[in-house]
């Protein structure tokens, strides 16, 4: 089957893959060849991809997955590459975001806040590619 992952700037894979897993709105799913077809609203997550006995995780923060006829589609705001992500920056922005969660002042937009904790927590998982 093949994947392509597109964001507003660039093809970023473009390749024949055998597995795919990634974060949908309602939870982690799999795909393998020749599975129905899908449509899934994508969450801030790792898809990971596995061809032969290499895999390679990306993050995918948001968007939609498209499979049909073995082909599938992710459309996403942002994919960096597992490889490509520093890890300091990425702590950092965890530690800056559980902090502003902590804070008690009202001011503190928690939804970003949120959102910031789950872009550094994907970033990371994705270093892992496991
Ligand atoms: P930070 O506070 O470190 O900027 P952020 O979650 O606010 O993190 P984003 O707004 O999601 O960052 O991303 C801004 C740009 O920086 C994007 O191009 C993204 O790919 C890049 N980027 C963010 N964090 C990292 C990282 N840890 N390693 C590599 N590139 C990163």
């Amino acid at each position: 089957m093949h994947l392509k992952i597109i964001t507003h700037e660039k093809v970023v894979f473009d390749e024949d893959v055998d597995e795919i897993y990634t974060r949908g709105t309602d939870g982690e799913f799999g795909i393998l060849k020749n599975h129905i077809p899908v449509m899934a609203a994508l969450d801030i997550g790792v898809t990971k991809i596995k061809k032969g006995e290499e895999s390679k995780s990306y993050t995918t923060m948001g968007g939609v997955l498209q499979f049909k006829d073995n082909e599938c589609i992710i459309l996403t705001t942002t994919a960096e590459c597992g490889d490509d992500i520093d890890v300091a920056r990425a702590e950092a922005a965890l530690r800056r975001a559980k902090e502003r969660l902590a804070d008690k002042d009202a001011s503190i937009d928690s939804k970003r806040a949120e959102a910031a904790v789950a872009r550094a927590m994907a970033r990371l998982k994705a270093t892992l590619n496991n």
